[in-house]
């Protein structure tokens, strides 16, 4: 029988489950204690915790944690880049990044991804596997005992596409922001989308107050749907009142992220048609030069076009920002390390799986010199 994932269930689920065994109610604030606030890699190592209490839980639950499989810092910003590996051999990347307001996480929220969009190297060897919602708490709590610091913003923003995974996503947002938990603000936490409305629509529904963030890369439907397959699904014009809905609901700005392609996307009537569809929702514009991946055409523009770009995007109005590269230094590095990974582990699990393309080209990526894979 399969077990249960203990540290993706909630504080009520755990008091209930405990309850039911006899156990006394407090324990199951210790274990979530334990769990979500000290980090503890291993049950046994809970030590209030009764003997008998941990035998029956090691019995009972699984317990979820993440191997760090290495770790590359950069001497330059203090940005690191993690890779695990998932209990079923499955590796993932997350990013911590050191900003003036906190430190932020980047994670993934699926092993590869579905969504095919033509500039990106995550989906090039397809969905993998959903990540749970431990495996996606895991990835900060492993980055926070590592870094000694504590942190306050998470964006879901790595491999994957978070609306996809909807429910343990949903699930991982409450365990992550609960105040018996980390008690990462809501409003510290950003999900990133390529714009299924449905889940855009569901998310609006559910009483939280996270921040969205569409990836419009495209002002035109026609455009868009050259650039990302989801657009054949959803309209641009559906996309766009499905994120009116959100932040009315919420009251969240939205951000709109934007990959800058020469060529592509960063003309005058580009600007003129980001200014008129962020304007109204007053969105705000994070402009993302492209990072080069193998296989695919796409180039940045050149530094004035992008600044230009930025520039005439604020004249409008609009408020924008270029996202900074992190961690530049440690990039090249990264391609290395994945491959020597590859190289030391011929008998790894499903390694076909492990050794999935997007690997290859994510690490490529970012030896060009690209900025964070997030
Ligand atoms: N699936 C989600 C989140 C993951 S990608 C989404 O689509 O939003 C995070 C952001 O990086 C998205 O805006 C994505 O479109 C962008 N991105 C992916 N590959 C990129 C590349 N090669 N260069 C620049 N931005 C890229």
């Amino acid at each position: 029988m399969e077990q249960t994932d203990i540290k993706s269930l909630t504080l009520e689920e755990l008091r209930r489950e405990i309850a039911e065994q006899g156990e006394k109610a407090f324990r199951a604030e210790q274990l979530y204690q334990w769990m979500h606030v000290k980090l503890a890699e291993r049950i046994a190592g809970m030590s209030n915790l009764p003997k008998v209490f941990r035998e029956w839980l090691e019995r009972e639950y699984e317990y979820v944690t993440l191997e760090t499989v290495e770790i590359q810092r950069s001497k330059l910003d203090g940005t690191c880049k993690y890779l695990f590996r998932l209990p079923d051999g499955h590796v993932i990347e997350s990013v911590l990044m050191r900003y003036r307001h906190g430190n932020s996480v980047c994670i993934s929220s699926q092993a590869g991804c579905r969504m095919g969009c033509r500039f990106c190297a995550s989906t090039i060897g397809g969905l993998k596997r959903n990540l749970r919602p431990s495996e996606m708490l895991e990835q900060i709590y492993r980055i926070q005992k590592d870094s000694g610091e504590r942190v306050s913003h998470v964006v879901v923003m790595g491999t994957g596409e978070p609306l996809d995974n909807y429910d343990n996503l949903i699930r991982f947002i409450r365990l992550v922001s609960h105040e018996k938990g980390l008690n990462i603000s809501q409003r510290n936490i950003t999900v990133s989308t390529c714009g299924i409305v449905p889940g855009i629509r569901k998310l609006a529904e559910e009483n939280l107050s996270v921040t969205l963030a569409l990836s419009l890369h495209a002002v035109t439907q026609e455009k868009r749907r050259e650039l990302m397959p989801i657009a054949n699904r959803y309209e641009l014009k559906e996309v766009l009142d499905a994120c009116g809905y959100y932040f009315h609901k919420t009251g969240r700005r939205l951000t709109f992220e934007y990959s800058l392609a020469a060529g592509v996307n960063d003309t005058e009537e580009d600007v003129k048609g980001l200014a008129a569809l962020a304007g109204p929702l007053h969105a705000h514009v994070n402009l993302i030069p492209i990072n080069p991946v193998n296989e695919r055409d796409f180039v940045q523009p050149r530094e004035k076009i992008i600044a230009n770009f930025k520039k005439n995007l604020e004249k409008c109005g609009i408020n924008a920002t270029l996202r900074r590269e992190m961690g530049r230094d440690i990039d090249g590095a990264c391609g290395q390390l994945r491959r020597k990974y590859l190289e030391d582990s011929p008998g790894v699990p499903e390694d076909s799986d492990i050794m999935d393309s997007s690997r290859e080209h994510s690490a490529d990526s970012l030896e060009r010199g690209g900025e964070d894979p997030c």
